[in-house]
């Protein structure tokens, strides 16, 4: 991790992912924040906080890049990953709780692993 030098820019884009608990690509996280900061020092920040694993991110399905807050993940030297979840109708993005654990393969090493699932979210579902 490196030394994460707390800017007012910084804080409010934290905020915002703190106060929404989904997942926001560069371009929603730019909306929410109603030009207060410029598009590059959007991008800039959001590659800091990631380099710094404070954010982690994701591909969509549409290819899009998401930014989240990483959650403590139980580590046990296993290739694991939580799976993200976009809604069909709202289109919100969030990652789900639920880790996944890959099994050990034979003269394979996994490093990284992704699942997207796609659906209907809980208060879609319910109007
Ligand atoms: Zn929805
Ligand atoms: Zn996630």
């Amino acid at each position: 991790m490196g030394i994460l030098r707390k800017t007012k820019n910084l804080e409010t884009i934290l905020d915002i992912f703190r106060q929404s608990n989904e997942a926001l690509s560069a371009n929603l996280l730019f909306e929410r924040l109603h030009e207060r900061m410029n598009r590059s020092t959007v991008y800039r920040l959001l590659e800091r906080l990631e380099d710094d694993g404070i954010l982690h991110s994701f591909a969509s399905m549409d290819n899009v890049k998401f930014y989240a807050l990483r959650q403590d993940c139980i580590s046990s030297g296993d290739v694991h990953s939580h799976p993200h979840f976009q809604c069909t109708s709202c289109n919100q993005v969030v990652c789900l709780e639920q880790e996944v654990v890959f099994p050990t393969l034979n003269r394979m090493r996994i490093e990284e692993a992704q699942i997207f699932l796609k659906g209907q979210c809980n208060s879609c579902l319910s109007q």
